[in-house]
């Protein structure tokens, strides 16, 4: 019986030879990820079990990056409880703010080379899924799985069917990864994948970039998806060997086999997409961009794992260089690591964003989950470049979200309404 990628994946971690759909698997773990809210409970499970040492002490990332720097004494809790944790435990990946390899939690696991193709990951955080892009398996999971996961280095997994996403043609200026999976999502709609592997093939990947492939399986859990992944190619292996000395693993096994079952296979025509925007309140509530009437706004976000990573950076300063945010505008950047900020440092573009009128943040998820650096008020509309726009999400529950890329928001904050880089200057 042929097997899909993941699959072929959880059938390694799991010792088998074959993974059958819908199959109850215990499966051996790389890479456990928890961050400042979800680390917290998966401790108390831990230590009300009475296990006293975690797994394996390098395979465990903990990543204080939603509330933090602590923005109240709860969060300051929080995150003391996380680092005396990771003191105590001795965990070699415990990043702190301000560490040069500190950040978004999806932004620095690849970035800081430690995601592999083939790797079986799980991560207290519903958007783990972000590191398909590297051939990974990789999937959130609750507090009480990470806690049982970090004492013995396994979970278990029911396998997932598949849909086959077959991306052709090339990509145009003004669209991304972020438009690719948001034309996705709007066609399949919030549960169209639900507990299903998103697998991506077809030429079109070619054109994609890294920064791109992260986009797109970082939002797989928008449709529901159980995971998404990306077949490995030379973009791959160049963005590993940038980041793992001597990287030089075959990943041959990794490809799907030629009779592997998919519920159905998806096809998207790069080259026919345009800049997309989801309405509130729904990923999938999608519209392209010059479809609608004018919509004002009141903020621009541009950062999160989502899109804060240093492609992103540059798109929103050549959007933005030279010109200003519009009066009335709140336009925060943040920047996803602190890596991230530093090459925005040497590169210029913080001059740019402070120059046009921009707030520029440290690396946190901030205003993403409406926590802090940027929370909405009742009334307010704001175009962002993270990944929900559920009610309540950024603020007040009357506040309102729409998802974009990072062209489309940075050209709104110079419009003062959404709007796209081809509109500036006319
Ligand atoms: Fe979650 Fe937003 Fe942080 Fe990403 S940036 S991990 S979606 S809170």
């Amino acid at each position: 019986m042929g097997m899909t990628m993941t699959q072929k994946i959880l059938a390694r971690h799991a010792g088998l030879n074959v993974c059958e759909e819908g199959g109850l698997i215990e499966a051996s773990l790389d890479l456990l990820l928890g961050n400042d809210i979800t680390t917290p409970p998966a401790i108390d499970v831990f230590e009300a079990n009475g296990w006293e040492k975690v797994f394996d002490q390098d395979r465990i990332v903990l990543v204080p990056d939603h509330f933090a720097p602590n923005k109240d004494i709860k969060s300051a809790q929080q995150c003391k409880r996380v680092r005396e944790f990771a003191k105590k435990q001795n965990i070699t990946h415990y990043y702190e703010q301000g560490q040069e390899a500190m950040g978004v939690e999806h932004v620095i696991l690849p970035d800081n080379g430690l995601v592999r193709p083939g790797d079986c990951i799980i991560g207290a955080d519903s958007h783990t899924c972000t590191y398909g892009a590297l051939g990974a398996f990789s999937t959130g999971v609750g507090s009480t799985d990470l806690a049982c996961a970090m004492a013995s280095g396994q979970t278990w997994f029911r396998v997932p069917g598949a849909i086959r996403v077959e991306l052709k043609g090339e990509i145009r200026p003004y669209v991304s990864g972020k438009d690719v999976i948001l034309h996705l999502i709007g066609r399949i709609g919030v549960d169209g994948a639900l507990y299903r592997s998103l697998e991506f093939c077809g030429s079109g990947i070619r054109c994609l970039s890294m920064a791109d492939r992260l986009t797109i399986c970082n939002m797989a859990i928008e449709c529901g998806a159980k995971n998404g992944i990306f077949p490995v190619d030379e973009t791959t292996v160049e963005y590993l060997k940038a980041r793992i000395p001597g990287y030089d693993e075959d990943t041959s096994w990794l490809t799907p086999d030629e009779d592997a079952s998919y519920e159905q296979t998806i096809t998207i025509d790069l080259s026919t997409l345009s800049p997309m925007v989801a309405f509130p309140h729904l990923p999938s509530n999608v519209h392209e961009l010059g479809s609608f009437d004018t919509i004002r706004i009141d903020q621009v976000v541009i950062g999160s794992c989502t899109n804060g990573r240093l492609e992103d950076m540059q798109k929103a300063a050549a959007v933005l260089k030279g010109r200003k945010v519009a009066d009335g505008i709140r336009a925060i950047i943040l920047p996803g690591s602190q890596r991230v900020y530093k090459q925005c440092l040497e590169q210029g573009l913080l001059s740019i964003f402070v120059d046009a009128g921009c707030v520029v943040s440290a690396p946190t998820c901030g205003p993403c989950l409406g926590g802090h650096m940027g929370v909405l008020a009742e009334g307010e509309r704001c175009v962002s470049t993270t990944n929900r726009n559920f009610v309540g999400r950024m603020g007040h529950k009357n506040s309102e979200v729409y998802l974009a890329g990072v062209e489309v928001a940075a050209a709104s904050a110079v419009l003062g309404y959404i709007g796209g880089p081809d509109e500036i200057g006319r």
